[in-house]
């Protein structure tokens, strides 16, 4: 996802789930919820196909019960397999359920009768025009306030929402179009099925009164639309109309794009952008006049490949979605507006990490417990840079064939770094280790003190490299520009904190730079020396 204001979030205390989850894998989600005009209660009535990986005599369901304000979820009935389960406790943000000895089998339906004023996770509220909305916003693990489930990103099902609603609004959600239905007392029911298997965190419904456009340049098969409301629809259908070409890149790029449609939706997520499969959410601004939405939509959309389908195996590991983001709109961006404005927004991007790196000392893989907080210049910026890095490392066509083959690989499940270096290291052939580990596992990077001195008698530039960031050393190939009568490029292999080397220059050196090809992260200050 993307932030409009990085600081603005209200602060969300968001516990990592216990991971005490791992005996049971959902295959499919069933959500009915049906919503009024009158009151934020809801009436949810979920089915929940569970596979039992080993034999168990109690299961639990992440679901925020109602609280002393009155916000969260009552629950109503419970029934496993049909019959009714009166054996379930209640935790603050659980159910535990406890299975008769009959049902402690491989497999079981369980369904769940709720109903209650959601605390998050789906916001009813006023859109900007003061219309009356509904839309789910569920990252990271905020699903569970409004529906039943396993909220954890390492848990894929494919779903269906089946929501109930005053006949004037529109229902967009995941999937495909089942019904769409109006019924007695001007309620219509829309139902909308995700054949795919999606983590929770992407799983939504947008109930609102909808402009919908669907763009002439969509791909085959694959409609792409604009959703805005209707006070924004020629300014919404405009800033979101660069969406067809930005799928066909990344289905060019990165492989088969994964689903069956794409709808870029004006929503009131707390986001600047959330990347709901098939269903884009955009912050309300976003389809108003003026606004290059571009690199917003390219940033979304490549989400729908890295996050949704490709899918990190815990937040620890959220850069194999923002950095993949990140890195995956400098490359489409690039291949629209050429190399240069490519290393632009590279060096912008770059200043960020470093700002970043000077008041935070932690790594990329990062096991922070406030998810929150992981919405930072490291998951975005450095883990794009790494990835661009690679790309250096490895040369364009094998970086394109790692991406591809990561991709082919984890679509439809999960991975974590280690995967990740795996790929890398059995398509380039070469050993990254200690890449990942310092660029990945190690906070900080790189702040070189440059120092150097032409010798005009042998006809030599010597040039010191010291390494004076207070993390350890780190080792990588960096680029020195000389320029003279004529300029020239060499590359220096750098492997210890301070080191010497003496290059051969064919005229006097008036000036030196460092990475002129924008190809290491790194912050640096160069100095002549007077012989
Ligand atoms: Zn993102």
């Amino acid at each position: 996802m993307m932030f409009r204001f990085v600081f603005a979030i209200v602060f969300i205390c968001l516990a990592i789930l216990a991971r005490a989850q791992g005996d049971i894998d959902i295959q499919h989600y069933e959500f009915n919820i049906t919503l009024n005009d009158k009151n934020d209660t809801i009436i949810g009535a979920a089915e929940i196909k569970v596979k039992f990986l080993h034999p168990v005599k109690s299961f639990p369901v992440d679901l925020v019960l109602q609280n002393e304000k009155g916000k969260g979820m009552i629950v109503d009935q419970i029934t496993v397999n049909d019959v009714l389960s009166e054996n379930f406790s209640k935790q603050r943000e659980k159910l535990i359920i406890n299975l008769p000895q009959s049902q402690q089998t491989d497999s079981a339906i369980v369904s769940i009768l709720y109903h209650g004023v959601p605390a998050d996770g789906l916001i009813i509220s006023k859109n900007k025009y003061g219309d009356r909305t509904f839309f789910a916003d569920n990252w990271p693990n905020r699903a569970h306030n409004w529906i039943p489930c396993k909220d954890d990103p390492d848990d894929k099902a494919s779903f269906e929402f089946i929501v109930y609603a005053p006949s004037e609004y529109q229902v967009v959600s995941n999937g495909k179009l089942a019904e769409e239905k109006i019924m007695a007392g001007n309620k219509k029911v829309t139902h909308w099925v995700e054949d795919v298997s999606l983590s929770t965190k992407v799983m939504v419904i947008g109930v609102a009164k909808f402009a919908v456009n669907q763009f002439a340049d969509s791909p085959p098969n694959i409609p792409v639309s604009a959703w805005t409301y209707p006070q924004d629809s020629v300014t919404g259908f405009r800033n979101y109309s660069v969406a067809p070409a930005i799928l066909k890149f990344y289905s060019d790029y990165i492989g088969a794009y994964p689903y069956n449609k794409l709808a870029n939706v004006q929503s009131k997520t707390i986001f600047g952008g959330m990347e709901n499969a098939s269903a884009i959410f955009y912050y309300e601004e976003s389809a108003e006049e003026n606004k290059s939405m571009e690199d917003l939509l390219a940033h979304e959309i490549a989400h729908q490949w890295f996050g949704d389908m490709a899918s990190e195996k815990s937040f620890s590991h959220l850069w194999l979605s923002e950095g993949f983001a990140t890195y995956m709109t400098d490359i489409y961006l690039e291949s629209k507006y050429g190399t240069d404005s490519m290393n632009r927004r590279l060096r912008d991007e770059r200043k960020t990490a470093i700002d970043f790196a000077r008041h935070s000392n932690r790594p990329v893989v990062d096991s922070l417990s406030f998810l929150m907080n992981l919405l930072n210049a490291n998951s975005y910026q450095k883990g794009g840079w790494i990835l661009h890095m690679l790309r250096r490392e490895m040369g364009d066509t094998l970086f394109r064939k790692f991406i591809r083959t990561y991709y082919d690989r984890y679509k439809g499940t999960n991975a974590d770094t280690d995967d990740l270096e795996k790929i890398a290291e059995e398509v380039s052939k070469k050993d990254l280790h200690q890449f990942f580990k310092q660029w990945l596992y190690t906070p900080g990077i790189p702040q070189l003190n440059i120092r150097w001195l032409y010798n005009e008698k042998d006809k030599t530039v010597a040039i010191t490299i010291e390494q004076v960031q207070k993390q350890m050393a780190f080792g990588f190939p960096l680029q020195i520009k000389s320029e003279g009568d004529k300029s020239e490029i060499f590359t220096l292999n750098i492997t210890r904190r301070i080191e010497t080397f003496s290059i051969p220059a064919s005229s006097t050196i008036r000036h030196i730079s460092a990475d002129p090809n924008t190809a290491l992260l790194f912050d640096s200050r160069i100095e002549k020396i007077n012989p």
